[in-house]
């Protein structure tokens, strides 16, 4: 098999890339190892900046006809004190919101997007093993499929294939490591109609939750310790359970709901970046190319604003098959800014926030940067930008 441009990985960056290529009448063909999109969570959060994307796109009316919810400030309760720290309400952006929606609806939603074009391609249940060499320029993949072994040559092999990207390890790129001291417990609970709307970020004695407001749920992160996950289980679900009550007590009544460790799934956090995205004939983007800490909840829009940039850069020169190493370079140029601002951001909050209350039994009160946020309200605008916005936000270019 064939394609001018063959993407590892069915994620936000790949299938937002795999579209914005077959739009601009590029042959592409996606490969995702899984039958469908449909995963254990793995971030619900569609930014205002993918929403002005899908604006620009004009699938912004159909793409919010799809269930979601739409959360337009985020709170955090530190200690006794509540504090508002984001207020979207004011971006430059048609949605001054928050959009909460499955992934995997998402995912659904480009690839019914990508099907209108007759050069995109997916290729499910296709698990990539391996690259292809010619002369030391990388000419396509092997993978595995249910109907036995194929191999599919590509003038360019672009791995969006996440954190644990087989093809960015097969490349030999060399990867740095940011470190992160901690994991997440991700879980769900129900909501009642007479609960607290808002999505809120808790710290209390030395412990950190996030509770998303998911209508009928509640999709909860408990933060522990870097490994701690065994710790935790040593001390049995009863106290697990029983911590979580700590910090939200109005949630006594249902924290039975978390009947076995399978209702709660762990993320090893990671914060890496490559040092080099490419090679001649690749290229890695997403967290492939750079694992995000789940801090501002960034990762998908940031794959999804390198899919825009490689789009932007690559689809012509691709469609006319003069696309070459300066070009995939370019890429990394104008994503890497982006990636590195927001993860020093990350690695700041890692290391001042995170840090200091895991390693702590004692209350933390509201910091004074924080106490500011609650005096002058126009100060929520700022963080509002840096998760809404981000750094460098990219622009769909039109097609030609
Ligand atoms: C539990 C959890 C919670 C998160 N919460 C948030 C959040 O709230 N907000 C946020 O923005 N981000 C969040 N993230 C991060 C976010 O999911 C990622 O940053 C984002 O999905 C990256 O997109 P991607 O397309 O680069 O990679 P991925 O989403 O990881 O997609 C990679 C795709 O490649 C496929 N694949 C992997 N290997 C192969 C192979 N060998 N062959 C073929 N296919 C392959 C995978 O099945 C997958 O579909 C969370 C992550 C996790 C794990």
């Amino acid at each position: 098999m064939k394609a001018c441009c063959c993407i590892v990985g069915g994620g936000p960056a790949g299938m937002m890339l795999g579209f914005l290529l077959a739009r601009a009448g590029v042959e592409v063909v996606v490969l995702e190892k899984h039958a469908d999109f449909l995963r254990d969570f793995r971030g619900d959060t569609i930014h205002p900046s993918t929403l002005e994307l899908m604006h620009e796109l004009g699938i912004l009316a159909d793409f919010l006809k799809r269930p979601h919810q739409e959360v337009r400030e985020l709170g955090g309760q530190i200690g006794q004190d509540f504090v508002t720290v984001a207020d979207f309400s004011h971006l430059p952006t048609h949605c001054k919101f928050i959009a909460f929606m499955p992934q995997w609806d998402f995912l659904d939603f480009i690839n019914e997007q990508g099907a209108h074009y007759p050069t995109f391609k997916v290729k499910k249940q296709t698990e990539v093993i391996d690259l292809l060499e010619t002369d030391g320029r990388v000419a396509g993949v092997k993978a595995n499929t249910p109907d036995g072994p194929i191999e599919i040559r590509a003038d360019l092999v672009v791995g969006a294939d996440g954190r644990h990207s087989i093809v960015r390890e097969r490349a030999g790129l060399e990867i740095e490591n940011l470190g992160a001291p901690m994991d997440v417990l991700w879980f769900r609970l129900s909501r009642r109609p007479d609960d607290s709307g808002q999505t809120l970020g808790r710290i209390v004695n030395g412990k950190i939750m996030v509770m998303l407001n998911r209508e009928d749920y509640y999709q909860c992160g408990f933060v522990i310790r870097k490994g701690g996950i065994e710790k935790v289980k040593q001390r049995g679900l009863e106290s697990f359970r029983q911590e979580i009550v700590s910090m939200a007590p109005f949630l006594s009544d249902r924290v039975g709901e978390l009947r076995d460790w399978k209702d709660i799934k762990l993320l090893t956090v990671v914060v890496d970046r490559l040092r080099k995205w490419y090679r001649p004939g690749l290229l890695c983007i997403g967290d492939a190319a750079h694992a995000m800490s789940p801090i501002g909840g960034v990762g998908i829009n940031l794959a999804i604003q390198d899919a825009v940039a490689a789009a932007n850069i690559l689809a012509e020169r691709l469609a006319r098959g003069t696309a070459t190493v300066v070009d995939l370079q370019r890429v990394q140029l104008r994503r890497e800014f982006p990636t590195r601002m927001t993860q020093a951001m990350q690695v700041f909050m890692q290391n001042q926030v995170i840090e200091r209350v895991l390693g702590s039994e004692q209350q933390l009160s509201l910091p004074w940067p924080l106490k500011l946020f609650n005096r002058w309200p126009f100060l929520r605008r700022i963080p509002a930008r840096v998760i809404g916005i981000g750094f460098r936000a990219e622009h769909v270019h039109p097609v030609r």
